[in-house]
């Protein structure tokens, strides 16, 4: 068995001439050489900007680049073909594909309905501010471009909990939907602003069982034409978690096979929201450990003022680490959008080796950390920004020596607010595996620490972090290992 290590195979800004599934096709094999086991997809379908659209606006979930539709077959990634033969070779160079599935919201309706409404407090989503009323809103969507192809479902009024455009007001609010379901929003994970069930565009009921049918049945025909190996779940804390489980169960059953199921549940500030999410999935999901994240933006930003000891504490990782995906940056929190809180890049050799040399958790690597990124974006008060982000020239080797090396017991040196290490001993499967990481946010540091018996008299050299020594592991299996000042050396067996 080798350590599994999943990439985010997208920014927000993806704008490269190669369209995105193509060139996840080119790159199977090369991320098979490097260590990826995996890679998250962003969402395939056709949405509201057409070809220009990152997919979470998301329009016709049949629609994977195929019918004419929002002015354009393809979608801003490519086509359907592309799309299917990238999870194919993908999966034939033994990297596992997870689709990313947007369930909270449809955008981009097709037709006008007269729709019974209350205006709701934005900053409350208990309180109303009016009484019934009716609006004209773009609730019914009949797909017209793909004419009943693979489904005849057609959404209305009485599938959405609410909508934040009245056209015949040209009003832009959030509007309870008042229908048979039930009173206002649906319980969800987070009670942000009273009840955060709405998140944007035309919210979806999953209290009309004809939505939840719809749903998965949609899942069948999307692993039937598509072949994935599991999927990523947006926005969760919007989301009923009850339909959730509901959906995950029926896609297990219905084809007796495990999916690999990350929920995106966003949180930086208290980690019982986590906690209390993974009790409402009974552990159905994994979960994107965005806490973890927090601590390395923090970290980042503070330098030797953080304490380094601390690093891993309130995240997912320490109190569930068999469902914690790590990650040090995604789409969201990516210089200009909506969530930014980018990991400075000093840190982000410090922040991979947190996730990728320890036994918790299962990291996922982002796109620009490894492929760069070049885009331009405006900030809040409409200035043009020009954003560049330089991949990690030693991602590829840090992902090689997790594939190879970063097995066996792990012993915690987290001792020093400043500098901190860990080793692994390796084990008898992976040859000359055991590693022994140190890092600072300070001044050059350095550990005394054990890395196993197995190693006595064999010489350790640092791969990443540039530290000139060779070091020789004692008969107690210890050493003295070194960084150097605002950095991480990892230290493997040298080479006979
Ligand atoms: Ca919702």
């Amino acid at each position: 068995m080798i350590n599994q290590t999943l990439l985010q195979f997208f920014h927000w800004y993806y704008n490269d001439e190669e369209k995105l599934w193509k060139k996840a096709a080119k790159e199977a094999a090369h991320l098979k050489e490097i260590g990826i086991t995996g890679v998250w997809l962003p969402p395939a379908y056709k949405s509201t900007e057409g070809d220009n659209s990152t997919g979470y606006d998301c329009y016709d979930l049949y629609d994977l680049g195929e019918f004419d539709q929002k002015g354009t077959v393809p979608t801003k990634y490519g086509t359907k073909d592309d799309y299917v033969n990238a999870i194919k070779v993908l999966q034939e160079n033994e990297v596992a594909v997870l689709a990313d599935v947007v369930f909270n919201h449809k955008a981009g309706g097709d037709e006008l309905e007269e729709v019974h409404v209350k205006r709701v407090n934005p900053d409350n989503r208990l309180e109303y501010t009016s009484d019934e009323f009716t609006i004209k809103a773009w609730t019914k969507f009949t797909f017209p471009g793909r004419n009943g192809k693979y489904s005849t479902f057609i959404w209305d009024k009485s599938c959405f909990s609410g909508i934040d455009w009245a056209e015949d007001l040209q009003e832009t609010a959030v509007f309870s939907i008042q229908n048979e379901y039930g009173e206002g929003f649906e319980e969800v994970p987070s009670q942000e602003m009273g009840n955060y069930d709405y998140l944007m565009f035309n919210d979806i009921e999953f209290r009309n069982e004809a939505v939840r049918e719809e749903l998965k049945r949609w899942g069948e025909w999307y692993f039937e034409t598509c072949g994935m190996a599991g999927f990523r779940m947006d926005a969760v804390k919007h989301i009923d978690p009850a339909f959730l489980n509901e959906w995950i169960d029926h896609m297990r059953g219905h084809f007796d096979k495990d999916f690999f199921v990350i929920g995106e549940n966003w949180e930086l500030n208290d980690i019982e929201n986590l906690r209390r999410y993974v009790d409402q999935t009974e552990g159905r999901m994994q979960l994107f450990d965005s806490m973890l994240h927090h601590n390395f933006y923090q970290a980042a930003l503070q330098g030797s003022d953080y304490d380094l000891s601390k690093i891993l504490e309130n995240t997912l990782i320490e109190s569930h680490p068999h469902l914690a995906i790590t990650f040090v940056d995604n789409h969201d929190s990516q210089p200009l959008q909506s969530l930014e809180a980018y990991v400075d890049f000093w840190f982000r050799p410090l922040a991979y080796a947190l996730i990728l040399f320890r036994e918790q958790g299962i990291p996922c690597l982002f796109y620009s950390d490894l492929y760069g990124a070049k885009y331009v974006d405006t900030t809040a008060d409409g200035n043009p920004v020009d954003v560049e982000l330089v991949y990690l020239d030693k991602l590829e080797l840090m992902s090689t020596i997790r594939r190879d090396l970063a097995y066996g017991i792990q012993t915690d040196y987290l001792d020093h607010p400043n500098c901190i290490g860990w080793t692994r001993t390796g084990d008898e499967e992976h040859q000359d595996s055991g590693l022994a990481v140190v890092m600072s946010n300070g001044e050059a540091g350095n550990k005394n620490m054990e890395v196993g018996k197995g190693h006595a008299g064999k010489v350790f050299v640092d791969v990443v972090g540039g530290h000139e020594s060779e070091i020789t592991i004692d008969e107690e299996g210890r050493a003295e290992f070194y960084c150097n000042p605002g950095s991480v050396s990892v230290w493997i067996r040298k080479k006979d």
